[in-house]
């Protein structure tokens, strides 16, 4: 489907909380396509990418994603913090060897950068954490029943090196089985199994409320509902350009 593009006026800082599998990987993809500055980063994606190379971090994080559990709090910091600078979002911080005012070796914001984080913040100390070097200024809160996720979690298909997410009932690849770009097979989450995917509900719901409470108290979070994704776009690319169009 082709959206007409909209530029956006000021810089948007955006997360998105949500369930497992109530489509953050969606909307981001559709965000996108609809703010062509807006660029992205998906910790689950991260991780799987980590978990494919063998690095120390995915070999680590494997197990513990696989069981539906979260990875600790310092890895993700570590793993985020370092994606943020490669993509040029936070600027590694300055050597103060010649500078007597600045003895903090923080990174430091990109002022004019726009971007989403899908799937971090988690935890509200993540949520501490992450306010020393970005602040986020848009909280998105993405409300789908649970019953409906796990009606449509069993037909979720991903194209892994991209994170490009299909849905065999409402959303199919082109050709079956396919991913619309590279051609290359779609695979399903380890995690997606039914039973994991309740220990990964049952996590957010422990983690999610402190969280929800922590962006709430800066003023930045809104919340969204819908049955399905299409419902919740729409909604969503309206409030974004009202906040920063
Ligand atoms: P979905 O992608 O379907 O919306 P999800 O949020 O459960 O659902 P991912 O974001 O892809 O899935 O995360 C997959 C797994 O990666 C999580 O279950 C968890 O183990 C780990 N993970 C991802 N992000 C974090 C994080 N910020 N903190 C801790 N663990 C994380
Ligand atoms: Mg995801």
């Amino acid at each position: 489907m082709a959206t007409a593009t909209k530029q956006l006026k000021k810089a948007a800082r955006i997360i998105l909380i949500g369930a497992p599998g109530v489509g953050k990987g969606t909307q981001t993809k559709r965000l996108l396509d609809r703010f062509p500055q807006l660029g992205a980063i998906s910790s689950g994606d991260l991780l799987r990418e980590n978990v494919r190379k063998r690095t120390p971090l995915g070999i680590q994080a494997e197990s513990i994603m696989q069981s539906g559990n979260l990875v600790p709090d310092s890895v993700m910091l570590e793993l985020i913090s370092s994606e943020l600078i490669s993509r040029g979002w936070l600027l590694p911080p300055q050597s103060s060897s010649s500078s007597s005012s600045s003895p903090s070796a923080k990174p430091s914001i990109s002022r004019t950068a726009s971007f989403i984080l899908d799937g971090f913040p988690r935890t509200a100390a993540q949520a501490s954490m992450l306010d020393e070097i970005v602040p986020i200024n848009f909280a998105v809160h993405l409300l789908t029943p649970p019953s409906v996720i796990i009606s449509r979690i069993a037909s979720r298909w991903v194209h892994e090196p991209s994170g490009r997410v299909y849905n065999t009932d409402f959303n199919p690849p082109k050709v079956p089985g396919k991913d619309d770009v590279t051609g290359e097979p779609l695979t399903q989450r380890a995690d997606d199994s039914i039973d994991t995917w309740k220990q990964r509900l049952k996590q957010f719901e422990e983690s999610s409320k402190p969280l929800l409470d922590h962006y709430e108290a800066k003023g930045c979070l809104w919340r969204v509902e819908g049955n399905s994704s299409d419902e919740i776009s729409p909604k969503l690319f309206a409030e974004i350009e009202r906040r920063f169009a």
